[in-house]
């Protein structure tokens, strides 16, 4: 199993960037930095984003297998029913669910399963792959579809679970649903507010814990004001549960392909043609589940529909019993402020504090720098107990964003046979792999699971096409100005 196979290395201080991540390395062979080497594909970000560099202090890397399977790239003309492109919890989710009914599916990455987000996360299961408040909800897609958009959250998290028992996935699992904080006394009186919305979406119980009470839960920081815990979600380990899934859509059956960028889509007698270095892949139908690491030319369908945008995590040093006693904070619950430029984080099984937060707009090794810093500012200032705790790791990555501020898992405008699912919003550790199955579901033209019809239109384009990713910085400062009003 992934748990037996993992490459743990000794612990110790912070190893020169170069020399961590070979194990990684190793596992997808991914170095060179244009994953498309020389074709016209247009990404947002700088091209490092698409390259190792921000995995190169990964902790999840430490559960990569030593001797991994490194399957061939593409070469040659091949063929399948159903083309995937992307690796990912989207992508093997929808793989194994194709795989499962029969069908011939192919699943192609640039790089390998879990190079993207999926492999770089959090790990945090939870609803909340919205980003537009309930009320704003129901009023843009009336409440009844509101209710199947909740329904298919809840039913969101349960896929993880099915998909950890099916496939007996050892994932590190803890923490009873999550827990939110207020960051700011005003913060307070909104926990009552938050934690009504979901007894109204879910017709679960929420627990309020004052400030006052937060020691006594293991929850203590002078940054944080008070706290309701949702029974809603838990934590994994990221990286085991998307190796788990590659294993698993191996033994359904599903072709997975390494190190085969895809630089363009063609259409040829009803069939997509899948161009890469050494290949091409032709498929009646075509799912593209590259998220994050989208490009706005394959295919161009896609353009400007989606918007990546970063998030980065630290990890320490494991914190020994004393640390944990001085600063209070015990609890294994993961956690996500009110800000909004929110802050996630949790301890570890291992006593170590991941701490993660969103809001660089560039990627390069200044911006990754600076970032850090801020990202050890922040957790100083809310665990000062631990300001002499190394940070050991540090990485970042892409999540995505929708202009429409909602999921979208439907046909892809303008191009025939074609399926996307995307823009989870940062909570795609929960809702990814039910895309993938709600994609999957499309290719069979069955309805096995709620999906409402808001997560069925395409996503409207963000005005200012490939510029975009301008408008970020201004979004950054507006909201960090209202996180500390
Ligand atoms: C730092 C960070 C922390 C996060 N924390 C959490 C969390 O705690 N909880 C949570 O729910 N979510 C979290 N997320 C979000 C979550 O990880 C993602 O939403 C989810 O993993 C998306 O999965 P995916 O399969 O759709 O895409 P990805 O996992 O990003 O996979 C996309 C794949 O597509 C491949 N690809 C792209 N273009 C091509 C091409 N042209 N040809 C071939 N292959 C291509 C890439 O190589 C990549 O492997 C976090 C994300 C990041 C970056």
């Amino acid at each position: 199993m992934v748990g037996r196979q993992a490459a743990i290395k000794a612990d110790g201080g912070r190893q020169p960037a170069q020399t961590k991540d070979k194990t990684h390395t190793a596992a997808i062979n991914h170095a060179d930095p244009s994953p498309q080497r020389g074709a016209q594909v247009t990404r947002l970000y700088e091209p490092l984003a698409y390259t190792d560099r921000p995995i190169q202090d990964r902790y999840w890397s430490r559960f990569l297998p030593q001797d991994p399977d490194q399957p061939p790239p593409l070469t040659g003309h091949q063929q399948a029913e159903v083309a995937i492109i992307g690796a990912g919890y989207t992508g093997l989710s929808a793989a194994i669910q194709l795989a499962d009914a029969g069908v011939d599916v192919a699943v192609l990455d640039a790089n390998g399963p879990g190079w993207g987000a999926s492999g770089r996360n959090g790990g945090l299961v939870s609803v909340g792959s919205a980003k537009l408040e309930d009320a704003r909800i129901r009023q843009t897609y009336g409440a009844a579809d509101a209710q199947v958009f909740f329904d298919a959250e809840r039913a969101a998290v349960s896929l993880v679970e099915t998909y950890i028992d099916r496939f007996d996935l050892d994932v590190d699992r803890h923490s009873r649903g999550y827990t939110y904080l207020a960051h700011s006394p005003a913060a307070v009186g909104d926990l009552h507010a938050y934690g009504r919305e979901y007894s109204d979406r879910y017709g679960l119980d929420y627990e309020y814990i004052p400030k006052a009470e937060m020691p006594a839960h293991g929850l203590n920081s002078p940054d944080l004001h008070g706290a309701v815990t949702l029974p809603i979600g838990f934590a994994l380990n990221p990286m085991k549960f998307v190796l788990g899934l590659t294993g698993a859509a191996r033994r359904a059956g599903a072709r997975l392909v390494h190190n085969s960028p895809v630089s363009r889509v063609e259409q040829h007698d009803g069939q997509h043609l899948l161009v890469t270095p050494n290949g091409s892949l032709r498929a009646k139908t075509l799912l593209i589940c590259t998220n994050g690491y989208s490009a706005d030319t394959v295919p161009s369908a896609l353009a400007a529909r989606y918007l990546p945008v970063q998030s980065n995590i630290l990890v320490t040093r494991t914190l020994r019993e004393a640390e944990l006693a001085a600063q209070g904070w015990t609890s294994d619950q993961m956690c996500v402020d009110s800000r909004r430029l929110l802050h996630y984080f949790r301890l570890l099984p291992d006593r170590r504090m991941l701490f993660g937060l969103r809001g660089s707009v560039r990627v390069n090794e200044r911006s990754m720098r600076a970032t850090e810093a801020r990202a050890r500012a922040d957790f100083d200032r809310m665990f000062p107990a631990w300001r002499d705790v190394e940070t050991e790791y540090f990485w970042s990555g892409l999540i995505c964003l929708t202009r429409s501020l909602v999921p979208f898992v439907g046909p892809i405008p303008g191009l025939a046979q074609a399926y996307a699912g995307l823009g989870f919003h940062g909570s795609g550790v929960t809702m990814a792999p039910y895309a993938g199955a709600l994609l999957a579901d499309l290719v069979l033209g069955r309805q096995a699971r709620p999906h409402p019809d808001l997560m069925k239109r395409a996503p409207k384009r963000f005005e200012l096409g490939r510029w975009r990713r301008g408008a970020l910085p201004l979004a950054f400062a507006y909201y960090g100005l209202r996180d500390r009003m």
